[in-house]
């Protein structure tokens, strides 16, 4: 099919939340979180703490993190995190039964904290919040030097089904060219002593579009990724953002004007793209969405393995967003390192944490294109009727014109006579394509207003 759509940069958003946390703004009228979440459904929660410290800021990472804590910062955190958490528990009440399908630690790095502070948070997810962390999928973010046996034996006694190591690269030279130096032997030690500890999924992150990598390094880190059998893999393109180290450095962006290094860039980034994907499948990995590979074989991480677009969240940690069905919420976020160190000290020293103070309402217009997001950028497509059911309309009768185009590049088809829609491997490929079309007005304004700090 030729198409009349101008071309599309293909690394334009990741979308792995909607509204994104920059179109969050304070909220004036800082609502009690008692009345955020009155008749809010409550059986199946999702649960997530942050934990914002990291030994090394990499140079491509624009997450809410410091590097390193002064002494005694780890301890008045998580003080902080158990006065939020009993805030939080006494809001969500008592009435209505309150249980959580699965729980996540992520961060940061959040086998920064030592295996007590470990066992503390799990004690305050679990006592204080009530989150049974042995009986639902339960994932945790490290790092390689983090990922010590102590910590580890702690993750599994306490339930943990999942560990993912962001190890980015197996070439040293790539890991420094990122900003994220570390040595090959550390990584494999490290992937050595969690499968020591039989967790059962391992998932490994890696990027593609470093400087200096190449078709062939590429595929040596997929192999070195691959050696250790992992349960899930995730490629993520590199993305050059604004006040991280690399954008710091002037490297080439993603979005916006289109030198031509810039294109030559997302070309070299799509073949690693192709060539890990195709690799993968080879081998037996399915792929579930652009970014993520889960081996066929894989132990299935439960009921909730797939995520229900209503349901609620409750995150616990200054980097940690909580959404009921009309409001997403969260504390301030800023990616510069002096502003971070100030979000984060004004969390620990915050006594009353009864309200919700930053955040972004959700109508039902933002509320059909966060699912519509959610669905359509998973391997498994949108289910027309579930649309249908929770909407009362069709996603051609929403979303039009963004549709057809998506079907005019190639990227879309309607599978199953009409009750799937799915992303071609081309749509796929283009994700971060896909996915900001579907932003609504105000949250691109909201987005594009956000001062960057
Ligand atoms: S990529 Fe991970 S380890 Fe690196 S700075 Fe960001 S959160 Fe920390």
């Amino acid at each position: 099919m030729t198409t009349t759509a101008a071309p599309a940069r293909p690394y334009q958003h990741y979308v792995y939340a909607y509204p994104h946390k920059t179109a969050y703004r304070p909220l004036p009228e800082r609502p009690a979180l008692a009345d955020v979440w009155a008749g809010e459904p409550r059986d199946a929660l999702s649960f997530y703490a942050h934990v914002p410290f990291c030994e090394v800021r990499c140079g491509f990472c624009n997450l809410f993190t410091r590097v390193g804590a002064p002494e005694g910062l780890t301890g008045r955190y998580l003080d902080a995190l158990e006065r939020q958490a009993r805030a939080v528990r006494e809001a969500l009440g008592e009435e209505a039964p309150v249980r959580f399908a699965n729980a996540a630690f992520g961060g940061g790095t959040p086998t920064f904290l030592e295996a007590a502070e470990l066992t503390r948070l799990c004690d305050i997810a679990e006592r204080l919040m009530g989150v049974d962390l042995r009986a639902v999928p339960f994932s945790v973010e490290a790092s390689p030097a983090t990922a010590t046996a102590d910590r580890l034996a702690v993750l599994a006694e306490r339930g943990a089904t999942r560990l993912s190591l962001g190890v980015q690269t197996f070439v040293e030279a790539e890991a420094r060219a990122a900003v994220r130096p570390q040595r090959r032997a550390d990584v494999e030690a490290a992937l050595g002593r969690i499968r020591d500890a039989a967790l059962p999924v391992l998932n490994i992150d890696l990027i593609y579009g470093i400087e200096g990598q190449t078709a062939a390094s590429w595929r040596r880190s997929l192999d070195a990724a691959l050696a250790w059998r992992p349960e899930e893999i995730y490629l993520y393109p590199l993305y050059v953002r604004p006040l991280t180290g690399l954008g710091r450095q002037g490297r080439a962006g993603g979005t916006g004007e289109a030198p031509d290094a810039d294109l030559a860039w997302d070309r070299e980034r799509l073949a690693r793209y192709r060539e890990g994907r195709d690799h993968l499948l080879s081998l037996g990995y399915e792929q579930r969405s652009m970014r993520m590979f889960r081996r066929a074989d894989a132990p299935a991480q439960g009921p909730d393995d797939y995520a229900c677009q209503t349901d609620g969240m409750i995150g616990l940690g200054c980097g940690a967003r909580s959404y009921t069905s009309s409001l997403h919420y969260a504390f301030d976020y800023a990616v510069a390192m002096p502003e971070v160190r100030g979000i984060i000290d004004a969390y620990t020293a915050t006594r009353d944490f009864s309200r919700a103070v930053h955040g972004r309402a959700v109508d039902g217009d933002e509320a059909r294109r966060r699912h519509l997001l959610q669905s359509l950028l998973q391997a498994a497509g949108l289910p027309v009727v579930e649309y249908r059911e929770r909407f009362g309309t069709t996603p051609e009768e929403d979303f039009p014109r963004e549709l057809a185009e998506l079907v005019e590049r190639g990227w879309l088809a309607e599978e199953d006579e009409g009750r799937t829609l799915r992303l071609t491997p081309e749509g796929l490929a283009h994700s971060d394509a896909v996915g900001p079309p579907f932003f609504s007005p105000a949250v691109r304004a909201a987005m594009a207003d956000h001062e960057l700090r």
